[in-house]
Formats: C-alpha cells, structure tokens, sequence
C-alpha cells in the first residue's frame, strides 16, 4: 500500500466512520476480479459511502491525495469496468450501501433510485405502485442502477424501449473536483446545453460517481405471452420478428438462441428442459406484452405463430402454457453465460451489425473463425432485433488449458476486424471497461479516439476516476 493510499484511508476512516472503509481483505477478494473470473486486480481498501455527502468526501480526498478510485455496483459488468488495477495503485469504491428508493410516482412515471439499488428491488416497488421499469437482463438479481446506467446497459426489451440512455430521465453525480452534478429533475424539456447525464451515461465511471438516476416508469404489464419457436436459421429468425411485428405492436422481447447455447444449458444449468420435442438448429424466444387488461395477448401470439408456422416462418413453435413455464423459457436464455462458464473456456464478443446484415454476418464470421481456428465451436445468441449478438467462440474440448490466453488475442481481432469491415461495433452493450480498450484503440476512429480524451482530460484532468477504463 503507498503511504497516499494509507492516509486516505486512515482520514475516510475517521471522517465516515469504520462501516465504510473494509480493509479486511477476505471480505474484499470477491470484488477485486470481474464476473467471469477472467481479470484479477487488488486493492488495500473497499470504500463504502451510503449518502451522496459521503461520496463527495471520498471524492475529494482521492482528489487531495491523488488516489484513483475504481467505481463498483454489483460487479456483473462483462469488460471488468470494475475491476480495480493488479497493482494495487487504486482504491475500489462499492456503491451498494448507497441503496435507497428516494421517491417513486405513477403521476409521473418516474423512480428517483440511488446508485446501488439493485434492479430486481427497483422491478419489485415500481410493481407495488402499478408501474414497471421495463430494461430487464440476466443479473438483474445483482446488477445496480449504477452500473446499469454506466454502461448505458441493454438487456432483453430494448427491442420497445430502448437502452438506459432512452430510460434515464436524470443523473446525480460527483464529479471528480468533488462538485455534485444534480439532474434529477425529470423535467421532459431542458436544452441548457451539453446534456452532462447523457455524458455520464455509458462513462463507466472515468467522468465521475453516479450517487443517484432519474428512472422512466411504463404502466405495469397486464398480460404478457412467452414463446419459443424453432428456426432453420438466423435469417428466418430475423423474418419471423418482422412477420410478428408486421401484425401486432406487442412484441416486446426476441432473443436468438443456437442450439449449441441451448445444449450447454440443458448439460449444465438444474432442472432445465427443452420447450420443443423436436431438434432445431436455432431458436427464438418471443415475449408479447400488454398493458391493457382487455386484451388477449396469448391468444394473439398464438395465432400468428399459427400463421407463421403454416407459412414456413417457423418449423415448431410452443406457447408457455403459465407464467412459471415463461420463466422457465426465460431461463433457458437468461443462463447461457453462467452455461458456458461451467462448460469451459469461452471468447465473449458483444457486437452490434445493422439489423438486416446479422443473419449473414453470424454466418460468414463464424465460419470464417472455425475454418482459421480449428476445434473452436462459434455461434451467436442474443437481441437479433436489435442487431446486437453476442458472439461467442468456445474452446473445442482438445484446447490446451491456456488455450484463452494464447489465442483469444487472434481470434478476438479477427472477429472485431469482421465487425468493423462490416460497420458494425466491437461493443454493443458491455462496453469498453479494460477488457476491449486496446482493440477500440486499434479500430476506433481517430476522431472518436480524440473527442473522450478531451473530455476526460478536462472533467478529470488528475486522472483519479476509474484510469485503465475505457478512455485509450
Ligand atoms: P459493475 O459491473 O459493478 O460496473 C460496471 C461499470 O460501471 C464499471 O466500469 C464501473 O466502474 C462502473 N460503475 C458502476 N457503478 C457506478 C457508479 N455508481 N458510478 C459510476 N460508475 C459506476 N448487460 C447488458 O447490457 N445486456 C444484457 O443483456 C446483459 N446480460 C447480462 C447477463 C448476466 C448473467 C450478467 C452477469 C451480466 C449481464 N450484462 C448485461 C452485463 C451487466 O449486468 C451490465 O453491464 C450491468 O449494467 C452492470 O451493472 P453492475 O452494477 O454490476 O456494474
């Protein structure tokens, strides 16, 4: 620990008191590496402010003493944005004390959730209140407003409504001279220039510390319909989206599963089954929703899958029959990561091509990447409709067991050259963090390159927030 690491800790201790400074470094390890256990990092201190005043001092004193600080929510961040430096130089700031609902309103389909509320509590109170939050994603049970707003998080609706960007209404944040930056208002008209939330949203916490969001609420679900349909391929998924949405303004949901992900489900996650008797090379999960109580949204998914499925949209398609049986389809997808995880080493490419070019793409890159590495096993499985797939390249059961470290790199550039040769990005929803910085380097434009370093520069020219992230 360097001596400036020591006396702000020594100085947060005395000014927060002992429940916000751990040091105990067993209660500390299970946030120094990213989720998928890919990158590990130290620190002698996790900081753990439960007010925005708390932040500000945090802040202020990393500013003083020249100690980067290392935001963190709920650390299921896929680029280890979290991930605090190998080298102890940094100091992890945890938001998850700083986790209360300030206020919650149907009037105004608006929640005012501090940083380290955790997605599914903001999902269950705006619920009580006949409202929904409708950005949902696999670690909602962990994943804070925080995070979810620093990486301008996707997940599975963004079919209808959009990113964080499109459901964050205001930011309230400590910016890194330790000046709070209150956006909270809500207010649905403001052009006083630059619009600093939008700035810090997607920032992964190199501008400052979000302590607050302004959230936009949608009148609660009143019936929703969950599906799984069998297709040849991404293509014919991609025309089954377009026939339902063509017919109905209820889809909501359409996720693109491989069989090869669906089969790694089936081996690895407990008490999952196959919606479909028969085999399908591809699937796609279908979620059709309603706010309004008089309409029959079951019987309308049915009927078009009727349709497609007489029309060769689709070779099989089932509707859940309950509400547990569309968890249980949701659950099929929503643990295809924690499946591959148990199943060995896997590449994960979050990308983004437009819409119509993914079919092809898919086809193209993943026979490209099996023909120049041979074993590997590549497929894409995620939001077709919005043109965002995450590209996964899995070791073949023969690779060595360093088989990530001494071929990712290759493999890595060979699918991000594709991507980019196609107009596409190297990230879609995930990120930057350090995972992908060298490459968004290598393949940003030097005009894009240009403009964040200006801005990093000037909102925190003494580099304490989150450096290593993002910013090349
Ligand atoms: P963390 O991982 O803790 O942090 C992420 C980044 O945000 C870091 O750079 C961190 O420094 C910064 N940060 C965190 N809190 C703050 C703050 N208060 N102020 C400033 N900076 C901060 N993502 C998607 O977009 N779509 C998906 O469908 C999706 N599915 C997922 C499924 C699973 C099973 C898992 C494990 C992850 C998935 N993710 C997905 C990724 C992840 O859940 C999101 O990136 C989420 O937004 C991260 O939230 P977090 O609180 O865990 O943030």
């Amino acid at each position: 620990m360097s001596e400036a690491e020591a006396r702000l800790i020594e100085e947060a201790g005395r000014r927060l008191g002992a429940k916000a400074v751990i040091t105990d470094l067993k209660e500390i390890d299970p946030w120094v590496s990213d989720w998928r256990g890919r990158v590990h990092g130290a620190t002698p201190a996790m900081l753990a402010p439960a007010s925005t005043d708390e932040v500000v001092e945090i802040v202020r004193l990393a500013a003083e003493f020249r100690v980067p600080l290392v935001p963190q929510g709920g650390n299921t961040g896929m680029a280890a944005g979290a991930t605090p430096p190998a080298d102890g130089s940094a100091i992890l700031l945890s938001m998850r004390r700083l986790n209360r609902i300030r206020s919650i309103s149907a009037d105004n389909h608006l929640a005012i959730a501090e940083a380290g509320v955790i997605l599914a509590t903001l999902h269950d109170a705006a619920h009580d209140i006949g409202m929904r939050f409708p950005l949902t994603l696999g670690a909602r049970g962990s994943c804070t407003i925080g995070g979810l707003a620093s990486t301008n998080a996707g997940g599975t609706q963004v079919l209808k409504f959009g990113t964080m960007r499109s459901l964050v209404a205001g930011v309230e944040a400590v910016l890194p001279d330790g000046s709070v930056h209150s956006g909270l208002s809500g207010l649905k008209k403001d052009n006083r220039g630059y619009s600093l939330d939008q700035l810090l949203i997607g920032a992964e916490g190199t501008l400052g510390v979000i302590t607050a969001v302004a959230l936009r609420l949608v009148p609660a679900i009143a019936a929703r319909a969950v599906a799984w349909a069998g297709v040849d391929s991404p293509a014919k998924a991609l025309e089954l989206l377009r026939f339902l949405e063509v017919r109905t303004g209820s889809i909501e949901g359409f996720e693109l599963v491989p069989q090869d992900s669906l089969g790694l489900v089936l081996k690895h996650m407990p008490g999952t089954r196959a919606p479909l008797a028969g085999s399908h090379r591809w699937h796609a999960l279908i979620e059709a929703t309603t706010a309004d109580a008089n309409t029959d949204v079951a019987a309308e998914l049915e009927r078009l899958l009727g349709a497609a499925l007489q029309q060769g949209v689709t070779a099989d398609a089932v509707l859940a029959a309950s509400e547990a049986q569309a968890e249980a389809f949701w659950k099929l997808r929503d643990t295809i990561s924690e499946a591959e995880r148990a199943e060995g080493q896997t590449l994960a490419h979050d990308i983004s091509v437009p819409v119509a070019d993914m079919p092809a793409f898919i086809a193209d890159a993943a026979a490209k990447v099996e023909a120049t590495f041979p074993g590997v096993i590549a497929t894409g499985f995620g939001h077709l409709g919005d043109g965002n797939i995450h590209f996964h390249v899995r070791a073949g059961t023969h690779a060595a067991p360093d088989w990530y470290d001494s071929e990712g790199d290759r493999i890595t550039r060979m699918v991000d050259d594709l991507v980019t040769a196609a107009g596409g990005s190297i990230s879609a929803e995930h990120g930057i963090g350090q995972l992908k910085r060298a490459e968004f380097a290598r393949l940003a434009p030097p005009g894009r390159i240009h403009a964040l370093r200006a801005i990093k520069q000037a909102l925190d020219p003494l580099g304490i927030m989150n450096p290593g992230k993002l910013v090349p």
